[in-house]
Parts: structure tokens; sequence; C-alpha cells
């Protein structure tokens, strides 16, 4: 089996202007040590406006937690008003970039096709796309939770190639588990990140896709990371809520104490 480092991102969505993304991040680091990123690799995704505030944080201080942002466009410049390049991304050390998060799909109306888009771009610019998937209460009620996950995984890696896993990670979000303080089963969880792991197998090789980490996502928080951390097939958490207080992201990251 493959050995995969933990992967802890925090989806700040859109809250904190950059000051006081600012004090979250630098409130984050003074809960964190050495051997808390020497364990598990940390990266919080702020809004946009806050990036290159937290990006001189990050650097002026030495902090070892990773820049992630949590949208992109496909195209390399031009007229898309309103929207941000991979490169532009990339330029502010951004390692992360999350895509297909079912808000956007939900709210913004993003497809298959436009998250093979931006997953392509992103690992295209030398980062590393963070594909969201996960069905929604109907589709689990009618035990379409499978499918769902699987077709939006095919359609998310349609025509993909990557050098390696670390250009690709997978967060299984439940959109019921989301936002609402009830998460999934953690054997629940287990179950499709395996099946998961088997899709990432068949479409990227088994070297590849045994190296990819799959997150769990949705109401993760202090007391459940444990649990979901203990299945064989998740390799770290998407957390939204719970990581825009810093107290509580650091004792997500330090799971094991
Ligand atoms: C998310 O935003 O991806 C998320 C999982 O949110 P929350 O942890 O608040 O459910």
């Amino acid at each position: 089996m493959a050995d995969r480092t933990p992967l802890i991102v925090g989806n700040w969505k859109m809250n904190s202007n950059h000051l006081e993304a600012i004090q979250m991040v630098q409130k984050l680091s003074y809960r964190l040590e050495k051997e808390d990123y020497e364990r598990v690799e940390v990266v919080v995704a702020p809004p946009f406006t806050s990036l290159r505030s937290v990006q001189l944080v990050l650097e002026q201080d030495h902090i070892p937690i990773g820049l992630g942002a949590q949208n992109v466009y496909w195209a390399e410049s031009g007229a898309y008003t309103g929207e941000v390049s991979p490169s532009m991304l990339s330029k502010l050390a951004v390692k992360h970039v999350i895509v297909g998060h079912s808000e956007r799909r939900q709210l913004f109306r993003e497809t298959d096709e436009m998250v093979a888009k931006k997953t392509a771009a992103v690992v295209g610019a030398g980062m590393a796309a963070i594909v969201c998937v996960g069905e929604t209460l109907d589709q689990r009620e009618a035990e379409q939770a499978e499918q769902v996950v699987t077709t939006q995984l095919a359609g998310a890696l349609r025509g993909l190639s990557v050098g390696g896993p670390s250009a690709l990670a997978i967060a299984y979000e439940p959109v019921w588990a989301i936002g609402t303080g009830r998460n999934a089963f953690p054997d629940d969880a287990g179950v499709i990140a395996g099946i998961i792991r088997e899709q990432l197998r068949s479409i990227l090789g088994s070297e590849i896709g045994d190296g990819v980490r799959v997150l769990y996502g949705g109401s993760v928080n202090a007391a459940n990371i444990k649990d979901f951390m203990a299945k064989k097939d998740i390799d770290g958490a998407l957390v939204g809520g719970a990581s825009l207080d810093p107290d509580q992201f650091a004792a997500i990251v330090r799971y094991r104490l």
C-alpha cells in the first residue's frame, strides 16, 4: 500500500477579509508545532482577495502551511470578466486548487465538463487539483451514491494526464453533510473512498491511483476526524466551517493526539 501523507485542507469559503485572514492563519500557526507539519500536510484556502496577504505571512514567518484556492477558470488570460487563471494563482505560490465543490456545482451550475477543464488547467499549471465529488440526500436515499460519485470522478478526470499522485486529491463530500453538522457515517465514507480508490487505479494506473489522496468532507470536526482517518482509503479531510476556528482546525490537524 502506498505511503500517503495525510492532507487536511481548510476551505474558508466566502469568509474573512484580508485582515481577518492574516489573523486566522497566524492564530493557526501559533497552535501547530513542527511535528504536526511533519505528520500532516496542512493547507488553507482563503478567498481570492486574501491570497496575497496570507502568502506574505506564510513566507515571512516561515510557516509551513500550504496555500490553496477555492476556484479557478481554465483559460490562461482574456475576456473572462471576474475570473482568475491558473497562472495567476501559481504566481501567488498557490499549491492546491479546489475544483467542483458542490456549492459551485449547485449555485453556479458547474458541470462535470467544466470541472474536467479546471482540473486539467490546474494540473497543467503545476498545482494540485482537489476534485470534489458527492451525492445529494435524494441520490443517497435512492441508493445512487456510488453511481453519482463514479460518474463525477470519471467526468472530472476525462483526458487528464498527471505526472504523479501529488497532482491530484479527491474529496468525497456528500452534499447533505456539508455545513449541516450531520457528518456521514465513517463506515459509509470509507466504502465510497474505497470505490474512489479503485476507480483512480483503473483510470490512472495502480501506482498513481494508490498514491492519490482521498479526503472526506462534510461536517468534519475535532470530535469525529479520528474515526474518518481510521479508514484505510481516507487520507485526510476537506474542512469548511470548523476551519474558521483556529483552535478547532488545529485540533483536527492534531487528530492523532
Ligand atoms: C466544505 O466546505 O467543503 C465542507 C465540507 O464544509 P463543512 O465542513 O462546513 O461541512
